[in-house]
């Protein structure tokens, strides 16, 4: 025992979330609403290492970003000195491996990710070092309707996760020329202005002025409320792209708001870019953000292929989930098995494999550091496991080969239980679920769980 005290825990890196057994069956909802949704557009999955050469990030992302300056965990390996960085974002991973492997030879590719992404940043309420993005990219798609259908896609989403508080701010930030002349405009307002600007602007000015744009500083908002548009500065291409992408969201009743200072923190974006905002979330908001880029494939060192894509902030959206779900996420098992007795045990052990050959999800009672516990003490393990069904085999079921069947949702609680023999267990219970599940389908909330599939 006094051993044990002098063990020193270990405990988890700050900023970095331990994603707890209760917690999961609200990451499930959401993963599998993600990916139905995204597969109803025809999308794929890509799953890239969380690790890349740095100079990937350096490269693609831009020198005067948050990410780059800032926030990458880089590193040595220190078995061979190899620059390497845990991805901050997945736009350049994917793009890197599309190149790597020519995925859009015969054409232009809906591809998405999921998974871990990681950033030096100060930990707050979704603000967190290694956090989950969802991401879609487009890859070899030119036109307004590719952008579009991002969009809708998310909406669909939002939709069938039943978010309502989101809403879609849209802008194009135009291509390389279009900035460029908004830019020289930009730097001669600012420089009119230099004693306004704070010690971040100063430092952005010639390096990166359209960043400055994009300010959380309070003091800046009505500096760069009134410099100059980039909207303003748009060609004839950009603006026929941008009206393209608004018609056709107008023509599918998704309502957006045009927001002239929306520009993204990265460098590879042109023409489009959006965000999905929310005010139910403090300070971070944006929980889901995206933009072309067609010239990331270039910068890589490729011939030019146009694309776009988002990524979303999963973290973010499941707290909105917690907010807007008015339900519990619950994700019961069916049958949680109870006995009694050696012989109960093993009959138990039995059962449990052919529920699960018809398809049930079944725990089954194991025995824990202080034995396998008095019938209460099961019970209520039982009920707390969220099972629809508690089956019991005590000494008595078990010498007359029959099982007890209780239902643990049931409201009428004084006649829920029943008598079955132990060989017409399996059919009893898939009867049962299956009546259960057929209630529940008619459950109006979107985001409840089904209990069976
Ligand atoms: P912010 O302005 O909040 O720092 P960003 O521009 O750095 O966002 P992106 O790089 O566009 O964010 O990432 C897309 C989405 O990923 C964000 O809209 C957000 O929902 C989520 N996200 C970004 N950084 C974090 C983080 N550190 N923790 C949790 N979610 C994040
Ligand atoms: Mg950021």
């Amino acid at each position: 025992m006094s051993e044990e005290k002098k063990v020193e825990k270990i405990v988890g890196i700050k900023g970095m979330n331990d994603i707890l057994p209760e917690q999961s069956a609200l990451w499930e909802l959401f993963e599998n609403t993600v990916q139905s949704v995204l597969k109803s557009y025809g999308f794929q999955q890509m799953r890239t290492p969380i690790v890349e050469a740095t100079p990937l990030f350096a490269r693609g992302l831009g020198a005067v970003t948050d990410i780059v300056e800032k926030e990458m965990y880089s590193f040595e390996d220190v078995m061979n000195g190899d620059k390497l960085t845990l991805r901050p974002e997945n736009t350049a991973g994917i793009v890197r491996a599309a190149l790597e492997h020519n995925i859009t030879y015969d054409g232009p590719k809906r591809v998405w990710y999921n998974g871990p992404m990681f950033r030096h940043e100060k930990p707050q309420r979704g603000r967190y070092r290694q956090f989950h993005q969802v991401g879609a990219e487009a890859l070899g798609f030119a036109g307004p309707d590719i952008d579009a259908e991002l969009i809708a896609m998310c909406q669909r989403l939002w939709d069938d996760l039943g978010l309502v508080n989101v809403r879609l701010e849209l802008n194009s930030i135009g291509d390389a020329n279009e900035r460029n002349l908004h830019r020289t405009e930009l730097i001669a307002y600012f420089e009119k202005h230099k004693e306004l600007l704070d010690a971040e602007a100063l430092r952005r000015l010639y390096s990166n002025p359209l960043r400055i744009l994009d300010t959380k500083n309070p003091s800046l908002q009505e500096l760069v409320n009134n410099a100059p548009k980039l909207l303003d500065f748009l060609g004839e291409e950009s603006k026929a792209h941008f009206e393209g992408v608004q018609s056709i969201l107008r023509h599918n009743s998704i309502p957006f708001t045009i927001n002239p200072r929306l520009v993204r923190g990265l460098d590879y974006y042109n023409r489009t870019v959006f965000e999905w905002v929310t005010d139910e979330l403090g300070a971070q908001g944006t929980v889901c953000a995206g933009g072309r880029y067609d010239s990331l494939f270039t910068i890589f060192g490729g011939k030019h292929t146009p694309a776009c894509g988002f990524a979303m902030g999963v973290e973010r959206l499941l707290e909105l989930m917690k907010l807007n779900g008015d339900a519990e996420h619950v994700s019961g098992c069916d049958v949680y098995l109870v006995h009694q007795g050696k012989q109960a045990q093993m009959q138990s052990f039995v059962l449990g494999e052919r529920l699960r050959d018809a398809g049930l999800d079944v725990v089954l009672h194991c025995a824990s550091a202080t034995g396998i516990g008095s019938f209460k003490s099961q019970m209520k393990k039982a009920d707390a496991s969220g099972a629809a069904f508690a089956v019991i085999i005590g000494e008595d079921e078990a010498a007359a080969e029959t099982v007890t069947v209780k239902s643990l949702r049931a409201d009428d609680f004084a006649n829920n239980q029943t008598s079955v023999p132990f060989d017409t267990a399996v059919d009893y219970l898939v009867d049962q679920i299956v009546g259960v599940d057929h209630d529940e389908s008619q459950c109006e909330n979107p985001n409840h769980i089904h209990i069976h599939h």
